[in-house]
């Protein structure tokens, strides 16, 4: 569904990403793990058309994105759940959410889709008016993942979401990435919380420095010695 291939990213002279190739199939939940400035944040950016790759592909399904607009992007099915959230912190919840159905016309699409968020999001239901800027961590990290659903993806791209969230609201984010997942949808999860997501998901890929290093399933990669050394705390 999604496969990018032998990708090079710079910022200026500095060399982010060195051939980075990985595939997303249909109905996968697969991760990106790796240490502080290894590299996933630029990953991200760079399937979304948010900096450039120098060299390498991006197909996503079967079309080539590699050089398309960020809202082409988007309106091609795939959304991104960015680091840090990013939510519209002046507006509030509603206005929010609209942002996230920028690409359709339709009221009625629209409302039937909000509807069906607000049964995902149950916290998101009771805060439709408030401004966003005013929920906690957790609320704000349910708000950014309702706001890209509304694009009617099938596929998203989730940038650390569990990044500063108290225990149980991580717990919180992932069952709802499962549920997200039942409705069909397929997921790209950059994560510095390895334990956590090589439990949620199928397979995994490790980046060090910009490489690639491992690639396997995600129950193998449980039990691998680097990353159980370098990720998961030696445990
Ligand atoms: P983290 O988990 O800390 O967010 P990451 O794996 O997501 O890390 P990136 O944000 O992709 O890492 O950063 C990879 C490297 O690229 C880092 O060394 C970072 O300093 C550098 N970098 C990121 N954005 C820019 C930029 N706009 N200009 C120059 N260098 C950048």
């Amino acid at each position: 569904m999604l496969r990018l291939s032998n990708i090079n990213t710079f910022y200026g002279p500095s060399q982010v990403l060195q051939d980075v190739s990985l595939e997303v199939n249909k109905g996968e939940i697969v991760c990106l793990l790796g240490a502080n400035a290894a590299g996933k944040t630029t990953t991200m950016k760079t399937i979304f058309g948010l900096v450039r790759a120098r060299s390498g592909s991006i197909i996503f399904n079967d079309r080539d994105i590699t050089r398309k607009a960020t809202d082409a992007i988007v309106s091609s099915g795939l959304a991104l759940v960015p680091e840090g959230r990013r939510v519209f912190s002046r507006m509030t919840v509603l206005e929010n959410l609209e942002m996230g159905a920028y690409t359709r016309k339709s009221k009625a699409e629209f409302k039937s889709d909000l509807e069906h968020v607000c049964e995902i999001f149950p916290r998101i239901k009771e805060r439709l008016k408030q401004v966003a800027g005013t929920m906690s961590g957790g609320e704000q990290q349910m708000l950014a993942m309702a706001r890209a659903l509304l694009s009617r993806p099938s596929m998203v791209c989730m940038d650390e979401p569990s990044m500063g969230l108290s225990p149980l609201m991580v717990e919180t984010v992932f069952e709802t990435i499962l549920r997200i997942r039942e409705e069909g949808k397929t997921i790209f999860l950059v994560e510095q919380n390895a334990s956590m997501a090589l439990k949620l998901a199928d397979r995994g890929y490790v980046l060090q420095t910009g490489k690639i290093v491992l690639s396997d399933t995600a129950k193998n990669l449980l039990t691998n010695d680097l990353v159980r050394q370098a990720y998961l705390g030696g445990a």
